[in-house]
């Protein structure tokens, strides 16, 4: 059928295809229908405590309706049109909604954490947008947390530094996503005003191996002594997580714990948690 085939097809999509001009011009396409028609919807991931591998929070990642273009591939261009800004605004909009119904449901865990672009960064509007959000739906703003990257730091930086210190000011939580894909310079980590650092996948996939977890185990402490809780994106296995556990994480979330989940998914998910007290 012809979902499949356009399944099998995108194993053959290449990078100079995805960085062609035809190909971006068709995911805008794609893109603006979606915004249009309302074709989005997200999934959530849990993240649990490393200690007790029990659940913490989920984050929320975006995906299209019934397309396999991965956010990845999407939100790279949607940053360059400017159709992020709208974008960034449904996803939370959604994951306060999202917030709520958990809330009416007598979940106590029902805290979401969003990513968060640099341009939305930029977005004079966000602060507002924020608190008039979380007064809209009633939202405390500890159930609610952000991920931006160090790419926030590229460009304007000393007035991005006061937008993250304003949404501090709300009650927001702040995570630094994906250390260890860029520049990752240790020093930043002094003044970027986060609270919470999730090392990517990648940076686990190099150090975690016997000879390298010094790497894992030294970064893990610095933030520490920084005051900042530390997560571990992409863990796929048992020994992996025994392993992080020795190495004193606090958080972890990956696919041995669980793969993105559907919004009734995720509720069973907290629901399940629950019986284990
Ligand atoms: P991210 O924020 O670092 O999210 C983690 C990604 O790793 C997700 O990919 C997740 O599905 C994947 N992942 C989780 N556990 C594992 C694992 O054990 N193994 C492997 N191989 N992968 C794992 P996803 O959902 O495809 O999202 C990719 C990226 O797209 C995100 O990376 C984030 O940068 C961006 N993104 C997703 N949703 C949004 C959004 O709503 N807004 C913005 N601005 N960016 C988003
Ligand atoms: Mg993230
Ligand atoms: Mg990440
Ligand atoms: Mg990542």
């Amino acid at each position: 059928n012809a979902k499949k085939q356009g399944k099998n097809r995108y194993c053959y999509f290449e990078q100079s295809m995805i960085e062609s001009f035809d190909w971006k011009i068709s995911i805008e396409k794609e893109l603006r229908e979606a915004v249009e028609n309302n074709l989005f919807y997200l999934m959530y991931q849990p993240i649990v405590d490393a200690m007790t591998g029990r659940f913490k929070y989920f984050e929320a990642l975006i995906r299209i309706k019934d397309s396999n273009i991965p956010p990845n591939i999407f939100i790279p261009v949607a940053e360059e049109t400017g159709l992020i800004l709208k974008i960034g605004r449904w996803v939370m909009e959604e994951a306060m909604a999202q917030i709520k119904i958990w809330e009416n449901m007598g979940l106590e865990n029902r805290k979401i954490s969003v990513n968060v672009s640099p341009m939305q960064i930029q977005d004079y509007e966000l602060i507002s947008f924020l608190r008039d959000e979380l007064i809209k739906n009633n939202v405390d703003p500890a159930d609610f947390e952000v991920e931006i990257t160090e790419s926030v730091l590229l460009e304007n930086r000393e007035h991005n530094i006061k937008v993250l210190e304003n949404i501090k000011e709300l009650g927001i939580k702040i995570a630094l996503d994906d250390f260890g894909t860029g520049y990752s310079s240790l020093s930043y980590l002094t003044y970027i005003p986060v609270d919470k650092i999730k090392l990517d996948k990648s940076l686990k996939d190099r150090f975690l191996s016997l000879d390298n977890s010094q790497v894992i185990k030294g970064l893990i402490s610095l933030c520490h002594g920084l005051d900042l809780k530390v997560v571990v994106e992409g863990v796929e296995t048992l020994d992996e997580s025994e392993n992080l556990k020795i190495q004193n994480v606090d958080y972890l979330q990956g696919y041995y714990f669980s793969k993105p989940m559907k919004k009734e998914d995720a509720t069973l998910y907290i629901e399940n948690d629950i019986k284990k007290d």
